[in-house]
């Protein structure tokens, strides 16, 4: 899950990183109001949505008055703001934070990570903070710190000596740098975040060190254990599918294509993704209808399904070990009936009764194509979207 840089900066603060001082606003009145609230100087307006890059495409601007806040706060809030982050459709802008504008003299880039191949967490650092890190990273990688940290329990202290030394700092840096490290890499584990990131983090004038932005995702299933952070969700930052998918429990994720897929088992999932991808198709989605569907739950998954307006064909690809064929023909029949599918549907069943499922799919009077063989399913499934016959 992703929180909005306003709640990662109040859980940052509450972990001992230095931020500066600032307020959520919903209107532009309440933006001046905000401002007015803040110690004398600039003012920073930042659009608050789901998405970096916010700066470069005019959601992040200065102001040097309550009443400039305001202006500013009404041009931002209810932009449609485009990033290299948003897709070309963009975000709409509900909020926008009022912050203290601070002085720079550097900006780094500090983060908190798994480190996957090292099986390990990691601190990322760079003197090119404030821009986009994977291009820093592609162009100039050795210009990017990596230190691994042996144990997650503690953050020993050479491996801040070696953050802080490979971004030039002297000794006094190096321990301001604890400082924000130490807190970080608290929030990170304490959270069960899965990156925690600070970009930048800024050097000031009087040599301060504080975080301007900050990226906070967590692991989506600790959230239980974090219910503070839980309630930080924001459902209109959310895939309106994956909101869907979410209040019924259901592992889903939205992807870009035309081919819906209704699949039990994350492994077969991937695969049938991968299968359409290699006939020359694009998935619409991730779906991994569970072992322990029952017919009410694969309803609704078929429904979700059928509520995307991108999809053009539907793929239904079932291994009968767990999960039972008949159960699966069942909940889409009942959610086909209800819903009326209007795209072609491909249907491969194998496995755990799969032969009354097949009845079960034959009998209901829609319009089905069968596959044997995985590869036959994702061809069906490709020539069907491209409203070819399947
Ligand atoms: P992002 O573009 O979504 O990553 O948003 P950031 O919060 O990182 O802001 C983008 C850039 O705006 C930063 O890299 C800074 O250069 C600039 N910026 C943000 N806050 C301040 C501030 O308080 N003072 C000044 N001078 N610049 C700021
Ligand atoms: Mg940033």
């Amino acid at each position: 899950m992703n929180i909005h840089e306003y709640q990662a900066k109040e859980l940052l603060r509450e972990f001992g990183v230095p931020v500066p001082e600032g307020a959520v606003a919903m209107t532009p009145a309440e933006a001046e109001e905000a401002a007015r609230d803040l110690p004398k100087g600039g003012v920073v307006v930042k659009a608050q949505i789901h998405a970096g890059g916010r700066g470069k495409g005019g959601g992040v601007k200065l102001a040097q008055s309550a009443s400039e806040t305001k202006q500013i706060a009404s041009e931002i809030l209810g932009m449609n703001l485009k990033t290299h982050q948003t897709g070309p459709e963009g975000k709409r802008v509900r909020k926008v934070y009022v912050e203290a504008a601070s002085e720079i003299e550097h900006e780094y880039y500090l983060a908190v990570l798994l480190d996957r191949a090292e099986e390990k967490l990691a601190i990322i650092a760079s003197t090119e903070g404030g821009m986009d890190i994977e291009e820093v990273a592609a162009k100039t990688p050795e210009k990017i710190i990596t230190v691994t940290v042996p144990t997650p329990d503690t953050l020993p202290d050479y491996v801040v000596r070696r953050v802080g030394y490979g971004l030039g700092f002297d000794t006094d840096q190096v321990k301001k740098l604890g400082g924000v490290l130490a807190g970080l890499y608290r929030l990170f584990v304490e959270c069960d975040a899965s990156l925690a990131e600070i970009n930048p983090l800024v050097m000031t004038p009087l040599g301060d060190l504080l975080a301007l932005d900050a990226k906070l995702n967590f692991d989506d299933n600790a959230l239980y254990r974090h219910p503070a952070v839980s309630a930080m969700r924001d459902p209109d930052e959310e895939d309106p599918r994956e909101r869907a998918a979410n209040e019924i429990d259901l592992a889903y994720v939205g992807l870009d294509g035309d081919i819906g897929c209704m699949v039990n088992g994350a492994g077969l999932a991937m695969a049938t993704l991968d299968m359409i991808q290699y006939c020359g198709g694009s998935p619409a989605n991730f779906l991994d209808a569970g072992g322990g569907a029952d017919k009410e739950k694969v309803k609704e998954a078929f429904k979700l399904i059928l509520n995307d307006e991108n999809v053009r064909a539907i793929l239904v690809n079932i291994f009968g070990g767990i999960v039972r064929c008949d159960l699966i023909a069942e909940g889409v029949v009942a959610a086909a009936q209800e819903m009326g599918v209007e795209v072609p549907l491909v249907v491969r069943l194998q496995g755990t009764n799969a032969i009354a499922g097949r009845k079960i799919l034959t009998e209901s009077g829609l319009d089905i194509t069968s596959a044997e063989t995985l590869e036959e399913a994702g061809e069906k499934a490709v020539a069907a979207a491209r409203g070819g016959k399947a």
